[in-house]
């Protein structure tokens, strides 16, 4: 707590100082008394129901709402005391915020270690109350470092082969601009998903126990270039899943088609979307999966393991999350393409500089908060097709252009949902290279439930698309997670065109 320090004249509570003065010392010690009773008992009752509430704690649900409650109480409790605090004498006012200050810091404390525990990090939670001062004497502490023992000893290691993944491409905000009639709208039916169906899976998946995990839990890579298999610890009924999306580049060609524009930063250090308008003003919100699943982490702790949120992959030829950083802008080589022809004629005032500083903010803020890169190449290439010279050279243009913008990345989602060979193992010419290129976890497309590799060298998986096309054509292959009856959003058009 942070004690203000105005005059009480200035706060206004100037009338009330004129009071005190006036009554005698025996009714004022009287009026003090009665105040430090009172904060005292609110100090009992808070540290009752909160220990009440940590004993009913038998679900990480349940410590959810310990966190909310704790910091509600937290902030009622600073609220009062601050107000008393102004009528005090500059003594008491120094010794009652010492103890306050020690209880505000010892209830958050208790939120970190509970929200730790909720993200299924019961080591860490434990050892965060144990290292701290006072713990021996802290019954509260020891309570709460029991429950969280308690807990991780019901957590099982999931087999990793079997952990799906699953993925998206960017959201559709307004389904009557994506499904407006022009040539995009079958593409956009097959292939995308809109905000609405995604808030409806991903509330479905979370009644249904899954949890988003990253992919470095999967599996980890070690210095000279060998895989070691990871390991994940969940309690009964909680289903492992990691999570991805391609293409969070904002292209040209989507603009005017009803998606978000790009990621920002906002003033708290959330990152968001911004949304074009018709009239062109520009509305700020959560119109795509990355601030989505953020808001829901929020809300919902318990959905992401130890802070594990999902992968973007990213392609650079449009630059990435919508900044133009692709040097070609600067450069305008002759044969530019059309549209970024037409974006630079629409941008005079565009900078490459400010444009790389702003995607790097905010791929900042979002490792931050949990969110991988992934190398999608640079140009949206088929690695199955494309001969190995071809791939050397697109893969420099990612390196140059993307790397220093997310600080590189061990991952490659290819694009076309294509994968490097139709063999069961990896080999050859384009695995190596990639492989000396420092990419260690491949991911390709595959409708099955889960196709997991853990190789001496690398990792592959298999991820599943949650778009109109599977929705559509296969609704019984989604079954394990949702039901794509209840999800089908009545605005696409149907039939979903077929694959050409
Ligand atoms: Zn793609």
């Amino acid at each position: 707590m942070k004690e203000k320090k105005s005059t009480p004249e200035k706060d206004g509570s100037g009338a009330r100082k004129e009071t005190l003065e006036k009554i005698t010392e025996q009714e004022r010690e009287e009026y003090y008394r009665e105040r430090r009773r009172q904060r005292k008992l609110l100090r009992q009752r808070q540290v009752r129901r909160r220990k009440m509430m940590i004993l009913g704690a038998t679900a990480v649900i349940s410590l959810v709402v310990v966190v909310g409650a704790v910091r509600g109480i937290t902030g009622f409790v600073a609220g009062r005391i601050s107000e008393a605090d102004k009528a005090e004498t500059a003594n008491q006012e120094q010794a009652g915020n010492e103890a306050q200050q020690q209880e505000n810091a010892q209830a958050d404390l208790l939120a970190q270690a509970d929200l730790l525990a909720a993200q299924y990090d019961y080591d860490a939670a434990v050892a965060l109350l144990e290292g701290s001062e006072g713990y021996q004497e802290n019954t509260q502490f020891q309570e709460a470092v029991q429950g969280y023992q308690e807990t991780k000893a019901t957590c099982q290691s999931w087999p990793l082969e079997e952990v799906t993944h699953v993925f998206y491409h960017t959201l559709i905000k307004d389904t009557s601009k994506a499904f407006d009639g022009d040539y995009k709208e079958a593409d956009y039916n097959q292939v995308m998903t809109t905000i609405d169906e995604f808030n409806k899976i991903t509330q479905t998946m979370y009644d249904r126990g899954y949890v988003m995990v990253s992919i470095y839990d999967m599996a980890t890579a070690n210095e000279d270039g060998t895989m070691t298999p990871g390991e994940i610890l969940l309690p009964p009924g909680k289903i492992p899943f990691v999570l991805s999306q391609d293409d969070c580049c904002y292209y040209h060609y989507m603009d005017g088609d009803g998606y978000a524009s790009k990621l920002i930063v906002d003033e708290e250090g959330k990152v968001r979307n911004e949304y074009i308008e018709d009239d062109g003003t520009v509305s700020v919100g959560d119109y795509d999966v990355v601030p989505l699943i953020d808001r829901f982490v929020e809300e919902h702790p318990d959905f992401s393991y130890r802070g594990a949120k999902g992968i973007v992959a990213l392609t650079g030829y449009n630059g990435i999350l919508g900044y133009r950083t692709d040097i070609s802008y600067q450069t305008r080589p002759d044969d530019l393409d059309q549209d970024k022809v037409e974006w630079l004629d629409n941008h005079p005032d565009f900078d490459l500089e400010t444009e790389r500083e702003g995607a790097k903010k905010v791929a900042e803020a979002m490792k931050a908060e949990g969110w991988l890169f992934a190398s999608h190449t640079w140009g949206h290439q088929n690695v199955g097709q494309i001969d190995l010279d071809h791939l050397k050279t697109d893969t420099g243009k990612f390196q140059e252009n993307v790397d220093p913008l997310i600080g590189g990345t061990d991952i490659i989602i290819f694009a076309f949902g294509t994968d490097l060979t139709a063999q069961e193992d990896y080999s050859g010419d384009k695995f190596e290279y990639l492989k000396s290129a420092g990419y260690d976890y491949y991911c390709n497309v595959d409708s099955s439930q889960y196709f997991v590799q853990i190789r001496d060298r690398y990792f592959r998986q298999g991820r599943r698309n949650l778009d109109g096309y599977r929705m559509y054509y296969n609704p019984e292959l989604l079954e394990d997670l949702f039901v794509a009856s209840e999800v089908f959003d009545p605005a696409r058009p149907t039939p979903v065109p077929p694959m050409s």
